[in-house]
């Protein structure tokens, strides 16, 4: 407990530092200066994951950088990147009188197509269905169990959330009237569609939490097969800014490689339990990204012996076949360019104007982890420094 307590202090004092984080300014500017001699114009890094996009925007990093280094976003949001078709299900179970778990991001996150005219779990409570937010997939088990109900849990998530699933499910925890809408993703694949299909990516911050699970190893593949840098990184604002510096770094020295910033908690081989756990349960397919299309061995799909607890096979339900899952966002929503850092959010005719915290249209204005949510409640580059 002692430990865990020095561990806060220690992260609070040294990881948001006002001199350290100078000093880090300084040495990026130094970095670009080198790179400007070598002709280099632009310098785009990714932050992948959504909470890397809060650490930027809350604290104001973009204002500190050089006018050539941009961050941009990345898919890292599981909120934003859940199709449709998935929320139109759960909806639609939800009216026909399951009892339906979901966490608060995905409560209010829009469907393109209405059910009975509701297009969220938000509006199918408010007619009157049975919709719980949970914060885990824990708390739904408990709860479905004490009421025997027909229910479903929106299992939407990363790695990191997925093993929560796995957990329960391979030690039957799982009462007979709770399925899964299974629609967990792997985040690996998506960075690999992103570098190659937008092509403009310099640098990547690799999400810190995930790899925790994966172990940073399994991001090699984009210094190794793309020369990228590629820093697996922490939640505060000095790690973002030594992360910038050590692809900087990279780049000016043109010797791309993968480091572990986040070596408080990320080892090369990640968590194996968790990772052993996964495979037991899920079956790793090709599966959809919202506002993006098929990204291949990017999906979990539980596997035929745990078909019982698959919703989607309980219920008849039919998945749309490969085009069924193109056409995910509503007219004028540009999620799909905002999670491959091909805009920003601010590029959206709708931001702000028809498409609000408030009155979320798109998937990226629902999570606290999606880019236009982010930029909407703290402003993007405006936000200035606050490092203390
Ligand atoms: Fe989509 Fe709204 Fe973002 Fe525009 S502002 S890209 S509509 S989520």
């Amino acid at each position: 407990m002692e430990r865990r307590m020095d561990l806060r202090r220690l992260t609070k004092t040294v990881f948001r530092d006002s001199i350290l984080a100078s000093q880090l300014a300084k040495l990026i500017n130094d970095y670009w200066r080198l790179l400007r001699s070598n002709g280099v114009e632009e310098v785009k890094i990714m932050n992948f994951c959504g909470t890397h996009e809060y650490t930027s925007t809350h604290y104001g990093i973009r204002n500190i950088l050089p006018p050539g280094v941009s961050l941009v976003a990345g898919p890292g949001c599981p909120v934003c990147i859940t199709p449709s078709y998935y929320v139109e299900t759960a909806v639609g179970l939800a009216l026909e009188g399951f009892t339906v778990y979901t966490y608060g991001d995905a409560y209010r996150l829009p469907a393109v197509r209405e059910v009975k005219g509701c297009r969220s779990l938000s509006d199918a409570r408010i007619a009157g269905a049975d919709v719980r937010v949970v914060y885990s997939f824990l708390d739904a088990v408990r709860d479905a169990a004490s009421h025997g109900k027909p229910s479903v849990f929106l299992a939407v998530g990363f790695e990191t959330t997925c093993p929560a699933y796995a957990s329960a499910i391979a030690s039957e925890m799982v009462p007979s009237n709770l399925t899964l809408i299974s629609a967990g993703r792997l985040t690996p694949p998506a960075a690999r569609y992103a570098v190659e299909r937008v092509g403009t990516v310099s640098g990547v911050i690799a999400p810190g939490h995930v790899s925790t699970i994966t172990g940073a190893g399994v991001w090699r593949f984009l210094p190794e097969e793309y020369g990228i840098p590629t820093v697996v990184t922490g939640f505060e604002p000095v790690d973002v800014l030594i992360a910038v510096a050590i692809i900087l770094r990279q780049l000016a020295e043109n010797k791309p490689g993968l480091v572990v910033e986040y070596s408080r908690t990320v080892t090369i081989e990640g968590n194996q339990r968790a990772k052993k756990l996964l495979s037991q349960v899920f079956d790793v397919v090709d599966s959809a990204w919202r506002g993006i299309g098929f990204i291949e061995q990017s999906g979990y799909a539980l596997q035929e012996n745990f078909a019982r607890y698959d919703a989607v096979k309980m219920f008849g339900l039919r998945e749309p076949g490969r085009d069924g899952w193109k056409n995910d966002l509503l007219p004028g929503c540009i999620c799909g360019r905002v999670i491959l850092g091909a805009a920003k959010p601010t590029d959206c005719p709708l931001f702000m104007k028809r498409c609000t915290p408030g009155t979320p249209y798109g998937p990226c204005m629902v999570s606290a982890e999606g880019a236009c949510s982010i930029w909407a409640r703290l402003g993007g580059r405006e936000r200035l420094v606050e490092v203390v």
